[in-house]
């Protein structure tokens, strides 16, 4: 946007909404775009305007909903279309192949609901699905990834469904339609999508469909050719006709079913695999049986805040929620701390790490609510603070803490954890309203490419969600709340996160990232709502993961920056990591101003667009 349209946002609204309108109408038309891109384009990473506004991870995807926006969609509507479109062009981490978590915060009504779309183990899986019978080890990670057994029953399909037939305007036939299209035309392959290829060739050419689709020729796709990808495209269609029963049941169900049970593996693959292949024991009453839960929020107050999160299969919402209590209890706020940004940062990475440990030990899909509630309360905060040293890092990994209601500063030593399970797939988007509503959905197929599965014929890639499982119990003798079971969901991190001030949203955000998920999620909040960051500058800021390890994972430009290395002496030590997460976000400004916000430079920068 123009030097010259930003200052026009000085002029009181009504004034402006003619200008606004002469703008729009005069507009030159779009660039008849590369196949798969006609119609209105988003700006760039971070966009001002009013009338609804979307941010995701691509440009194609953003415009699909900034259309449904300005055709009169609500911000479901538009999610949806957005969703559906990412499933075409960035396949690698969603799609209906997958899962996620969809928070909504209704206008109408001032409430905030959630949908959990997570995938979900058949009921076959046992506790020890994961180990090798044959050597009562835990299988390494890609043999687990790359195989029929990691695949969960995808939830992401029944979740637009059930997001279309509770909130939404249209049917989702309406948003998978467009998508349709984007995948009959085809669209432009940029570098991040070569080398998400790249970087899965070897486990990619193990599978005839998943090879033919985006090995063309032995190789990935060249940056700047067009994939097409017609069998996802008679994929929508037949859901958008038929209904989601073609998959959940019907001949797509069957299709994946088969897929996972006998992997449809190369008779040659051009390139060499390590391990065995192995299948899974999805069956189609699995499919039948899949369900979206509609669990409460969870819910926590900061600093006059409330912070509406993703309750369980998910720690999302639980563990942001326990940290941001702790740290409001530690006086993380700049007013407090005389604007040090070095003592903001180590409560900031204290308070996660404490807050992780209690994840591992409570939370997983069977955590009673009550349970995940006492994890949330101001008084297990307070104990929990209490740990924090301003002066040392604490020894890591930090020991569980107690929710029992029975609280005094229980400052003991022992230690306990779980090593993080990491991860670098999934996406992230969220959408505004002219009315209001706003809708933040964090969708996934696990790793980058999932388990490398593209079902044949029909053009998607499986998910590999059942690896979030831990593979063997982490927590000693007391009891893993994340160990497979039958028809048991994996914890995730997923975080999709909306913040309201006086009951009217300020905040909507959310990323990828695995459990970075939580401190990325984490971190731009205390970025913007402590450290006084814009919210370009919180999205942008170098990022630091304590997730209760012996070292934190730090982005370079954190670890050189003179805070962190002030968090050196205070004896944090860093593993660094290239990049963490890659959020979306929308605040909401005074008069109706939106301010959407995708990542400037992470996974290649994302797109960012108001409707006006
Ligand atoms: N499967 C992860 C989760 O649910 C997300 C994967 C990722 O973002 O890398 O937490």
């Amino acid at each position: 946007m123009s030097d010259r349209r930003r200052s026009l946002w000085e002029v009181p609204v009504r004034r402006l909404i003619p200008l606004l309108l002469a703008a729009v109408l005069l507009a030159p038309a779009a660039p008849a775009a590369a196949a798969g891109t006609a119609g209105a384009r988003p700006s760039g990473p971070t966009a001002t305007g009013y009338g609804g506004a979307v941010a995701s991870v691509d440009a194609t995807a953003t415009a699909a909903g900034l259309r449904v926006l300005r055709d009169g969609g609500n911000a479901v509507d538009a999610a949806l279309a957005v969703a559906a479109t990412l499933g075409v062009t960035e396949p690698f981490s969603s799609g209906i192949g997958g899962g996620g978590f969809f928070v909504y915060y209704d206008a109408r009504t001032g409430r905030v609901s959630t949908l959990d779309g997570r995938e979900t183990a058949p009921r076959s899986m046992g506790e020890n699905a994961f180990v090798d019978p044959a050597t009562g080890q835990p299988y390494a990670f890609q043999e687990a990834r790359v195989s029929g057994l990691s695949a969960g029953v995808p939830g992401s399909l029944a979740t637009w469904d059930a997001a279309a037939r509770r909130w939404g305007t249209r049917p989702l036939s309406a948003a998978l339609r467009p998508a349709a299209q984007v995948a009959r035309d085809g669209f432009t392959v940029d570098a991040t999508f070569a080398q998400q290829v790249s970087d899965n060739a070897a486990a990619f050419a193990q599978f005839e469909p998943t090879a033919r689709l985006f090995l063309p020729g032995g190789a990935p796709p060249a940056v700047g050719s067009t994939l097409r990808n017609p069998d996802l495209a008679a994929t929508y269609d037949l859901i958008a006709r038929r209904g989601t029963g073609a998959f959940y049941g019907g001949e797509i169900g069957r299709d994946l079913v088969s897929a996972v049970q006998r992997p449809p593996v190369a008779s040659s693959p051009s390139r060499p695999w390590q391990y065995q292949i192995r299948p899974g024991g999805m069956t189609l009453d699995d499919l039948r049986a899949y369900d979206v839960r509609r669990p409460a929020p969870t819910h926590v107050t900061y600093r006059g805040y409330d912070v509406y999160g993703m309750a369980t299969p998910s720690s999302g919402g639980s563990t942001v929620g326990e940290a941001l209590n702790i740290l409001e209890q530690s006086g993380v706020q700049s007013g407090e701390y005389g604007l040090d940004k070095t003592q903001a940062l180590h409560r900031y990475l204290e308070a996660s790490a404490l807050a992780f440990a209690d994840r591992n030990r409570y939370v997983g899909d069977y955590t009673p609510r009550p349970l995940l509630d006492a994890l949330l309360t101001d008084g297990f905060a307070a104990e929990r603070a209490c740990r924090i040293d301003p002066a040392r890092a604490l020894a890591k990994p930090v020991a569980p803490g107690v929710p029992d209601g029975r609280y005094k500063q229980r400052c003991d030593t022992a230690t306990g954890g779980a090593a993080p399970d990491k991860g670098q797939s999934t996406t992230n988007l969220t959408v505004a309203d002219r009315w209001g509503n706003v809708v933040e959905y964090t969708l996934t197929i696990e790793q980058i490419g999932g388990n490398g599965i593209v079902v044949p014929g029909r053009g998607f890639l499986l998910n590999n969600e059942l690896t979030d499982f831990n593979f063997t119990p982490t927590q000693g003798t007391a009891a893993d709340p994340n160990l497979p079971g039958p028809g048991k969901r994996p914890r995730s991190s997923m975080a999709p996160t909306i913040v309201l001030q006086h009951g009217r949203p300020f905040l909507a955000l959310g990323s990828p990232g695995g459990s970075t998920i939580i401190t990325t999620v984490l971190q731009i909040l205390v970025n913007r709502l402590d450290l006084g960051m814009t919210l370009p500058q919180a999205v942008a800021a170098p990022r630091a993961s304590q997730r209760n390890t012996a070292s934190v994972t730090a982005e370079p430009a954190f670890i050189d920056s003179p805070e962190g290395q002030a968090l050196g002496l205070l004896g944090h030590a860093y593993t660094p990591m290239a990049e963490i997460g890659a959020a979306t976000a929308i605040e909401f400004l005074p008069h109706g101003r939106l301010l959407a916000c995708a990542e400037p430079v992470r996974r290649g920068s994302g797109s960012a667009g108001t409707v006006h």
